[in-house]
């Protein structure tokens, strides 16, 4: 069993902590500045053991230099084929790695970036900038089509899983929600229940997957194919499947 925290740092990233209740031991997720990581460490009297990296983003990787300078036996994890070389262990889609005596399997999931991986399992999801709460992260290196593939591999995991995003993006992607899906109900009651945390100053997530499929609009696009509300000027594919990923994508970028 893992217990699993967000360190925060820059404006709006989570450096997720995973520690477990058997021992002293810290891994961390993207950490993209270090000073946090070693405040957490020194609070909570806690071991660096080990880094997961999902992509290459400096705001997800500029920690790690110094963490391994301070903590030099400790494992980095990081996706294969990747600007971002420092990993001791490069990994790909179906690998699976082990930490705190728990299993993470490995997820290829290329759109935000090319060498963008996500690390899950029944219980847990790290998606870095892949998929963020009510919403999924800009297209910088891949295609559509590629991040399509990579949401619908996201959307068969377990419906129980919780989803640990890299960013505090949840509101305003449920304002971008309810514009292009102005009918559902869920995402009204999904808002009001992120406004109750966020204005006692807590982290919107994890979420879930169940929840994601009901009021994500690019997870609800893996199979709705024409009911989201898009103005003419964003509509630049008409080629299914990942037409309405390509236009709420566009249109979200201008949003
Ligand atoms: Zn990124």
């Amino acid at each position: 069993m893992l217990n699993i925290f967000p360190i925060h740092a820059f404006s709006d990233n989570y450096i997720w902590a995973i520690t477990n209740d058997d021992s002293s031991d810290l891994y961390v997720v993207d950490p993209g500045q270090s000073e946090p990581v070693l405040k957490y460490i020194s609070e909570h009297s806690l071991t660096l053991k080990g880094i997961l990296i999902t992509h290459h983003h400096w705001d997800h990787t500029d920690g790690v230099k110094k963490l391994k300078s301070l903590y030099p036996d400790i494992t980095i994890y990081g996706p294969q084929n990747s600007i971002f070389t420092a990993s001791d262990v490069k990994l790909k889609q179906d690998d699976t790695i082990n930490i705190l005596g728990v299993s993470l399997d490995i997820l290829s999931t290329p759109g935000h970036t090319l060498d963008h991986i996500c690390y899950y399992n029944s219980d847990i999801l790290f998606c870095g900038d892949t998929l963020f709460s009510a919403g999924c992260g800009r297209l910088f290196e891949g295609t559509a089509k590629q991040m399509f593939q990579s949401l619908n591999k996201i959307s068969q995991l377990n419906k129980n899983c919780k989803v640990y995003c890299t960013h505090e993006y949840t509101l305003a992607n449920i304002d971008f929600a309810q514009v292009v899906d102005p009918n559902n109900i869920e995402i009204a009651l999904y808002k009001q229940f992120i406004i109750s945390k966020r204005d006692k100053l807590i982290e919107s997530l994890p979420s879930t997957i169940a929840q994601e499929l009901k009021i994500n609009p690019y997870l609800i696009s893996l199979d709705v194919q024409s009911d989201f509300v898009i103005p003419k000027q964003y509509i630049k594919c008409t080629n299914k499947p990942e037409s309405n990923l390509t236009n709420l994508r566009s249109y979200k970028d201008n949003f």
